[in-house]
């Protein structure tokens, strides 16, 4: 979609350090990380929230993605968080679902 950041970097229109990817999925490298592994997981496609991914198919694959993508980033042994913020309280910024995927340490219980 014009206009959205996600879109660009998945289509590498922005550089970026990519973590994972496969024909529908990109993981990139958080800019701002919140952990020593923080991977941002995104559609090719642009959807813009969890509340707009429609397609059962799609949604299915996205979380197996999240699994693949954590592989790749080395965090499968010692664990990791998955996190898709949404709305107001949820603190989305970036209009283009995403997962977050958080490892590299032990990670606080609740979240701030
Ligand atoms: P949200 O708050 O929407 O769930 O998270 C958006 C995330 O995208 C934030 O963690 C932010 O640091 C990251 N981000 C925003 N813009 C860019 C960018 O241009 N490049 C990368 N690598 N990450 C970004
Ligand atoms: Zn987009």
């Amino acid at each position: 979609m014009d206009g959205c950041i996600f879109c660009k970097i998945a289509a590498g229109d922005i550089p970026s350090d990519i973590m994972y990817q496969d024909d529908e999925f990109v993981a990139f490298r958080d800019i701002d990380p919140q952990a020593p592994l923080h991977g941002v997981l995104v559609p090719r496609a642009h959807v813009a929230t969890l509340a707009d991914l429609a397609d059962e198919g799609l949604a299915g694959r996205y979380l197996q993605a999240a699994a693949k993508a954590a592989r790749a980033m080395g965090v499968e042994a010692s664990g990791y968080r998955v996190v898709v913020n949404y709305g107001p309280d949820g603190g989305q910024l970036v209009m283009h679902v995403h997962m977050h995927i958080l490892g590299g340490r032990a990670l606080g219980w609740p979240p701030g």
